[in-house]
């Protein structure tokens, strides 16, 4: 091994673990040394099927090509989230993975449609307003378009993708790029006396692994940062209650939707997420409020194809380590923290990880300004995905059951209540530049779950009424032709990455 480099030493092989290494070998080549160490006795969580748009930036970066990542890993496409019975039963919006309107303008689209809705026009469903939700609800997939000026161009996707094939596809790239891979079970962790400092990891058949810099990727066992560092565990359940889910995928037998959906039930909701070559669902509960066998009943009587597997529980608890660097231990993935899958956000956290880790990546030995810029980033990107996520609840006329009473009426973070606060005088959005849930994400969910603002920026009253319902008629038409324009997503599939 080249002496001048790191050793980065990666406890964990599932998604997270895999992402980290196959990044690390890859964009620091020249910096660190790699090794792997995981357990298939132990085995992988191994249920994250949906992602984020942001995801092809991480497969870009990687120089994985998209026709051969979709066919290892059977994905399809996702334009966004449909979500089903949260505002009200019988209710149905989508969160899209692009803007409402044609974009661009001075001020955003939604202004003038609140405007107008005030004034008591007819309007068409937000949903027909953009061009992701339309293709979605038309189950139509194209490639966005490049020129600004298309509407097509106002879109943005991510995967839905069989998880269990994803981490064994990027193993073999980091395998290809110099990274070392151990089978075994972590026993013992050495520690430095003064400095208490991680120097080895000993595993079950007495092997002992040194490194410089340790990635805690052991899932929720959060086997380094958790068990050996003690980095106390931040509880959010009081906030988002749902602690287990029970999964069990079936052959499709529906339309294979360019899109995953939520579907709320009495005591959390279900996800339905299409793949190539089967759908993956999930009932996401609250054990407090619902119990296993109910909730699996429940899950059984919902889904529409027939069962491919037994039903799988999983328990998790909503939160995550006070710091996710501490020391010479980085905690990536489950063994960070853990918000529940709502808005597909776990994978997105591991990449923004990841980037962080490598854009501060350390000397031998790291700095405290290193570590707390690091923390500082994943502090606000939890701190931002917690407030959307908690909002979804909140936001809800429901009272059919206890958990939804209980969702409904809870204390909220003081950093949500201010910016409903915003958005329900002006409908203004807090101006997140870049990451996760821009403007287009909070609209979605704010008017989704029916919290109409009582104004709108004043710029949207220099257009006459008849001038502006016009032009949302005229918008709705041309999105409608266009998206007609596109082919099936399945077909899309079929010839873009044959099975
Ligand atoms: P794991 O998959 O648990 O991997 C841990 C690894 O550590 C394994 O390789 C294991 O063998 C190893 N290990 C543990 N202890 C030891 C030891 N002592 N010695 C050696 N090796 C050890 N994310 C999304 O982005 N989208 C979704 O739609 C989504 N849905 C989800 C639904 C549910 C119900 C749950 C619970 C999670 C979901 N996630 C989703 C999260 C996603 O599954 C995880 O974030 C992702 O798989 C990363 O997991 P991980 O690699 O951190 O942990």
């Amino acid at each position: 091994m080249d002496s001048d480099k790191v050793r980065v030493v990666v406890v964990g092989g599932g998604t997270a673990g895999w992402m980290a290494a196959a990044a690390l070998a890859r964009l620091l080549p020249g910096q660190c040394q790699v090794h792997l160490i995981e357990s298939e006795a132990i085995g992988v969580v191994g249920v994250g099927e949906a992602t984020l748009p942001h995801i092809r930036a991480f497969n870009e970066r990687l120089g994985i090509s998209e026709k051969d990542f979709m066919a290892r890993t059977r994905a399809t496409f996702k334009l966004g989230i449909e979500f089903r019975d949260w505002g009200r039963i019988g209710d149905s919006y989508i969160h899209p993975f692009g803007t409402f309107g044609r974009g661009g303008g001075a001020i955003d689209f939604h202004h003038y449609w609140s405007r107008l809705k005030n004034e008591g026009a007819e309007l068409p469903p937000l949903d027909d307003l953009s061009y992701a939700c339309a293709l979605a609800r038309e189950g139509r997939f194209d490639h966005p378009g490049r020129d600004r000026e298309q509407l097509s161009s106002t879109f943005g996707y991510a995967y839905q993708f069989d998880a269990l094939l994803f981490a064994p596809y990027l193993r073999s790239l980091a395998e290809e790029m110099g990274a070392l891979r151990t089978e075994g079970i972590v026993v013992d962790v050495e520690r430095d006396v003064e400095s208490g400092l991680i120097r080895a990891v000993t595993l079950e058949d007495g092997q002992r692994i040194a490194g410089d810099l340790f990635i805690d990727c052991s899932g929720f066992r959060s086997l380094l940062l958790g068990q050996t560092l003690g980095e106390p565990f931040e509880d959010w359940s009081k906030w988002l209650p749902t602690d287990r889910a029970v999964a069990m995928p079936c052959r499709t037998r529906t339309a294979v939707t360019p899109y995953t959906s939520a579907i709320a039930m009495r005591a959390g909701w279900r996800w339905r997420i299409p793949l190539q070559h089967r759908t993956g669902n999930g009932y996401v509960y609250a054990s407090g409020f619902v119990s296993d066998d109910d909730a699996r009943r429940a899950l059984e009587e919902a889904v529409e194809g027939e069962p491919i597997a037994e039903p799988r529980l999983l328990r998790f608890k909503a939160g995550r380590r006070r710091r996710s660097w501490v020391g010479n231990c980085v905690a990536i993935g489950l063994a960070s923290g853990f918000l529940e899958p709502l808005e597909s956000t776990s994978i997105y956290l591991v990449q923004q990880a990841i980037t962080a880790l490598i854009e501060l990546f350390p000397e031998r030995d790291a700095s405290d300004a290193d570590r707390d810029e690091f923390n500082r980033i994943i502090d606000l990107e939890y701190d931002r995905i917690r407030d959307f996520l908690i909002l979804h609840y909140h936001a809800t006329t429901r009272d059919d059951s206890p958990f939804w009473n209980y969702v409904r009426t809870m204390p909220i973070p003081d950093s949500l209540a201010e910016k409903l606060a915003l958005w329900r005088r002006r409908a203004r959005v807090v101006k997140y530049r870049e990451g996760v849930f821009l403007d287009a994400s909070w609209i979605a969910v704010y008017l989704g779950q029916g919290i109409v603002p009582e104004g709108w920026d004043p710029r949207a009253d220099m257009a006459g009424s008849a001038e502006l319902a016009e032009a949302v008629a005229a918008l709705r038409g041309d999105i409608a032709r266009d998206v007609g324009t596109r082919p099936d997503h399945r077909a899309f599939l079929e010839r873009y990455c044959p099975m």
